[in-house]
């Protein structure tokens, strides 16, 4: 076994990784782990933008892209966070602009900028044009900016290494990360990675759906291997469905679509928004355009020989237009529709997008232990965290914001706290846990399939974990997940080599995945309310007397929650500064 010694280890080279070891890498000894070589990482494939009140083409501030975060995620976002980040836009766009990110451009020459779901000016007056872009694929420019910047820097990658353990020691009664336990793909081998700070950065979980915008890694790794050390995980029960996945495919249709002006119709051509958001309609939030499209589907008003989609309509856009800024999108439906935007309009539906839960950190991406004490030299930025800037319900183009905005924070506060703490101890054989975790995995004679398993767990999810839940959809998920968790026991896989073995890797993920849909399901059950991107149908309305409130949800092995040993809730509350909760229309 090797092992490395660092001041500081980023786990995960997407936006969020990256921008941290920008920072981290000019004030200490940086490393990034990564799964996925950098440039592969799900970052790469956001299309529509990156949004920052700078008022290039109309009147906007900082104030009100706050207020329209707060309200978008439905008043469960932590204000403070949500000040920070629309503060630090500006800023998060300028400094991609001087690393050479290749943005569109007014005729003035200016960062261009366009519309999306939930930014408005002055407070839901109208739409607002807040999102900087390059065409739709803001993303793949940031991530290639990002990745030759840290290049330039001379951060350390170690690439195709799955970091599978978090290692902690308590110092003086306080836990402290001493570093990271990692497996290396190409040769089998285990690597022990000493650091005096750990930044997770480790993106997503949509994988626990089984229509899903996200790519086949997003298995939630750094939120299960937290969650495994004692680590809370917030508010999980919240997963934003987005509104225009290709019908069946899941494959995303970014709501840049719509900011240019796409019209999303039922099966009698009505403009159905108009009467769920009569101001903004169509650029209503996620959560609300996805129900909307639901509750017609239901109603009998969907397409299609099964009336099981809505169609988004390009047609009374020009060509031109639609080729200038949104060529990508509309080559998706082409590949895998088969339909020509240009002259038909395109079969869409909800598909599971982005996890609003995840690691708990304060505004400097500072991990909590609970709800008093953070733990000291241990940071998350990104999808994988939760600070909470998107509440309930996350607006489009706050996500590339926020990896920009508190990636940097986290790589910042990281090699800072570096400089003033000396090397935590590893505990005895910290690398144990995983060896004989590889090791039972590798020599198993199971017979079930890890892609029979993942399949049910995902369909499972799909149908009753998705847009619409009540407790009995609920709480047959977790009878179901738990049946599914006794086969996964039973696993089996076929390779049982060293190198590249996938196989083994995948197992291990769709551990990490059967572990977040429990959290996430439980979660779910015990918010008897309606906010945001969860929806409970035997509870419709908002409760902010009974819920306005964070979840935490905690492994422990001396509790039971709704029958699931080992796992406990509580709450923590939200952070209000300027924004009492106001009922929520558009
Ligand atoms: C199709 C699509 C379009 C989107 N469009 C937009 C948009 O236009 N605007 C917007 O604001 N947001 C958009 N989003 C959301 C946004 O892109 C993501 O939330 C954001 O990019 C996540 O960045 P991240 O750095 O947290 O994670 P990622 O970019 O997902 O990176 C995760 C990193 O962690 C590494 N990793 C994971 N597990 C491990 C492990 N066990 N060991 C080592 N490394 C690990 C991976 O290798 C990877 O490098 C979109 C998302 C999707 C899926």
């Amino acid at each position: 076994m090797q092992v490395h010694q660092y001041d500081v280890i980023i786990v995960g080279a997407g936006g969020a990784g990256m921008r941290a070891a920008i920072e981290s890498g000019q004030r200490a000894r940086t490393a990034v782990l990564t799964k996925l070589y950098p440039t592969r990482s799900h970052t790469g494939a956001a299309q529509g933008g990156m949004c920052a009140a700078l008022a290039n083409v109309e009147e906007d501030n900082w104030e009100w892209h706050t207020f329209d975060t707060v309200k978008g995620g439905d008043y469960l976002v932590d204000q403070d966070a949500a000040e920070v980040m629309a503060k630090e836009a500006i800023d998060a766009v300028l400094d991609l602009e001087k690393m050479g990110l290749p943005f569109n451009r007014t005729p003035e020459g200016k960062i261009d900028q366009r519309r999306f779901g939930g930014h408005t000016r002055d407070h839901g007056k109208s739409p607002v044009r807040r999102s900087c872009y390059a065409a739709d694929r803001t993303g793949h420019m940031i991530l290639q900016t990002l990745y030759q910047n840290c290049v330039k820097h001379g951060v350390e990658f170690y690439n195709e290494f799955y970091v599978l353990d978090l290692a902690m020691t308590e110092v003086d009664g306080v836990r402290r990360p001493a570093g990271v336990v990692a497996y290396e793909l190409a040769t089998g081998e285990i690597h022990l990675f000493q650091a005096k700070s750990v930044v997770f950065a480790t993106g997503g979980v949509g994988k626990v759906f089984k229509t899903t915008s996200n790519a086949h890694t997003l298995t939630g790794d750094g939120m299960a291997v937290a969650y495994n050390r004692g680590i809370p995980l917030e508010d999980m029960e919240f997963f934003q469905f987005h509104p225009t996945g290709l019908a069946g495919l899941g494959i995303l249709l970014s709501e840049a679509a719509r900011g240019e002006g796409a019209i999303l119709r039922n099966s009698e051509g009505e403009r159905f928004m108009e009467r769920y958001a009569p101001t903004i309609k169509d650029l209503a939030p996620r959560d609300i355009v996805a129900r909307s499209m639901a509750n017609e589907v239901r109603e009998g008003r969907g397409c299609g020989p099964n009336k099981d989609y809505v169609l988004l309509d390009l047609t009374h856009l020009e060509p031109a237009h639609i080729d200038a800024k949104l060529p990508d999108i509309t080559e998706f439906a082409r590949t895998y529709l088969g339909v020509e935007p240009y002259t038909e309009p395109v079969p869409v539906f909800p598909t599971a997008h982005y996890a609003m839960g995840g690691i708990p950190t304060n505004i400097g991406a500072e991990v909590l232990a609970d709800n008093d004490n953070v733990i000291p030299g241990l940071f998350a930025a990104g999808e994988v965290a939760c600070v909470s800037v998107h509440g309930s319900n996350r607006l489009g183009t706050n996500s590339l914001l926020d990896i920009n905005v508190f990636g940097k924070r986290a790589g910042i506060a990281a090699a800072e706290y570096s400089k003033t703490a000396d090397f935590v101890e590893l505990p005895e054989a910290a690398e144990n846990d995983t060896v004989a975790l590889l090791e039972k995995m590798r020599t198993s004679d199971g017979t079930e399939r890890i892609g029979a398993i993942r399949k049910d767990l995902q369909e499972l999810m799909d149908a009753n974990v998705q847009v619409f839940r009540t407790d009995e959809t609920l709480r047959e998920a977790l009878d179901e997940i738990a049946k599914l968790r006794e086969r996964y026991s039973n696993v089996g896989i076929q390779d049982r080599g060293k190198r590249f073995n996938l196989d083994l890797l995948e197992a291990v993920e769709l551990n990490f995945l059967l572990e977040l849909a429990e959290v996430i399901s439980v979660a779910a059950i015990h918010r008897k309310e309606s906010r945001g991107g969860h929806f409970r149908e035997d509870f419709p309305d908002r409760d902010d007397e009974g819920f306005m409130h964070h979840t935490m949800t905690y492994l422990d092995p001396d509790s039971e929650t709704d029958g699931i040993k080992g796992m406990r809730l509580e709450t923590k509350p939200v952070i209000v500064t300027r924004y009492q909760p106001m009922e929520r229309k558009y």
